[in-house]
């Protein structure tokens, strides 16, 4: 039979037969069940392979984790937002489960001084022009043949500024480049922190938390909790996880391990990764982004804001907040912390944590306003199971090196997962598109 042949008799069997009658069934493990490996499995399941997802939690989802712990109030400690709808492969999922979705904006918020002042119309055009000359300055490192931080780009524009002006510009560092990226502004590559795509539409979070779509992804799955990979050996035929519980074999393994993880070394390649994807490993970074959500007997600050942002006494203390009084209507704010200082709290303890936010609160709002009632809090870079929040474009890291993390080995070992995406790293769609796109490729599409 020529090619041209065999093409037309296949064009022909598909047409009477299901897609899975067409293909040979392979025995496929997947390695985490967050959503990259959870996609990939829906997809890979689908096409008629035995797939076994191996998950190392005793919960599925990895860093979407939606906690029911105050009943009147699903919460997501891990992702919250669809990142832009339109287009979004999150929202065509959302739309197929008609799951509730809140839109917050960003055009909703509230700029203050530490002390709870509003800035006035001079400091507002004083930010925009310092925010400005940020930008021009990036742009022009961006031309730069070598690469410099973040933070020595912003050094040129605070070097002679007033130290007012100064706070301003480490605020502008913060929020717009920390918070988002997870990374420090030293180790945020000027060239290539922000080199990814985004979808247009708005931001909107799920009335009954992210897990719907992971439990939608789940279904019908064979996932093996509390399996601990510790060891993946291939001979070139097959294909040899070692878990804490015991061994799996396949014909093909996809890796959604997250970055943090891969460079803890926990995780034994044998043989060993080529030196592009261990190269890839290192030179990537993950950042850290922490949530701290306090309920209050009732909101004392203004209920017609989803965002509140506070110029912090001490850079990157408590800078970004949401308020889920518009949204869920309920009198709950959540703090963020970033880069270095979302680590550092990680070491304190819930109580310290809540009475540093307060301390903040305080200050903007007035000594007078209640203490918490409950909160929670989340310490993703000591989670062992991600170390760190989602990862970012490093100094000394190029867009090449998530194309060496996600290309495969020897067609047996697989790659998947937020950090395997050059075009949408860092996202929770990142980690969807990956593993449909590591789906395709062990498929030999
Ligand atoms: C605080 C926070 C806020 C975020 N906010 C947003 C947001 O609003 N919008 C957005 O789009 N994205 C957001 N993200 C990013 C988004 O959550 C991630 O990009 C995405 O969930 C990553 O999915 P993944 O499948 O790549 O990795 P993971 O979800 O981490 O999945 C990997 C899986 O591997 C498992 N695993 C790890 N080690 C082992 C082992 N040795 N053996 C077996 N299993 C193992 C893990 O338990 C995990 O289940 C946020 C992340 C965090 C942490």
């Amino acid at each position: 039979m020529t090619r041209r042949e065999f093409l037309q008799f296949l064009a022909l069997a598909t047409v009477s037969l299901p897609l899975s009658a067409c293909i040979r069934p392979k025995k496929i493990l997947v390695i985490g069940a967050g959503l990259a490996g959870l996609a990939a499995a829906k997809n890979l399941r689908e096409l008629g392979h035995r797939v076994t997802v191996l998950e190392g939690r005793d919960r599925i989802g990895g860093r979407i984790w939606t906690s029911r712990k105050w009943h009147d109030l699903p919460l997501d400690l891990g992702a919250s937002w669809i990142h832009g709808t339109q287009g979004n492969e999150l929202t065509r999922i959302a739309d197929h489960l008609r799951a509730k979705r809140i839109a917050t904006s960003y055009d909703s918020a509230t700029l203050l001084r530490s002390n709870g002042k509003e800035l006035d119309s001079n400091d507002q055009g004083l930010l925009k022009r310092l925010q400005q000359k940020l930008e021009s300055a990036i742009e022009m490192a961006q031309s730069q043949e070598t690469d410099r931080s973040l933070r020595a780009v912003a050094r040129t524009v605070s070097k002679s500024l007033d130290s007012d002006s100064k706070k301003m510009v480490e605020f502008l560092l913060n929020s717009q480049f920390e918070q988002e990226y997870g990374g420090r502004a030293e180790d945020l590559s000027a060239h290539w922190f922000d080199h990814s795509k985004e979808f247009g539409g708005e931001d909107v979070l799920f009335a009954e938390g992210f897990e719907v779509i992971v439990k939608h992804l789940a279904k019908g799955l064979d996932v093996r909790l509390g399996q601990v990979v510790q060891k993946v050996h291939s001979n070139g035929e097959r294909v040899l996880v070692t878990t804490s519980k015991g061994h799996f074999d396949a014909d093909q393994v996809l890796v959604t391990l997250p970055l943090g993880v891969l460079q803890s070394g926990k995780v034994n390649f044998d043989p060993g990764l080529p030196q592009a994807k261990a190269n890839a490993i290192q030179r990537l970074k993950m950042g850290t982004l922490n949530k701290c959500y306090l309920r209050f007997p009732q909101a004392f600050w203004p209920a017609d804001v989803d965002w509140i942002q506070i110029l912090p006494e001490n850079p990157g203390h408590w800078v970004e907040w949401v308020s889920f009084k518009q949204a869920a209507k309920k009198p709950v704010l959540l703090g963020f912390n970033a880069a270095q200082r979302g680590l550092d709290i990680e070491a304190f303890s819930d109580r310290a944590i809540v009475d540093d936010a307060m301390e903040t609160l305080r200050r903007a709002y007035g000594s007078t306003i209640p203490n918490p009632t409950d909160w929670q809090i989340t310490r993703w870079a000591s989670d062992p199971f991600s170390l760190g929040s989602y990862s970012f474009n490093a100094l000394g890291s190029t867009p090449k090196d998530r194309e060496a993390l996600a290309a495969p080995i020897d067609e047996r070992i697989f790659f998947a997962g937020e950090a395997t995406s050059t075009d949408y790293f860092g996202t929770a769609h990142g980690a969807v598109l990956s593993g449909y796109a590591a789906a395709d490729q062990m498929q030999g599409e």
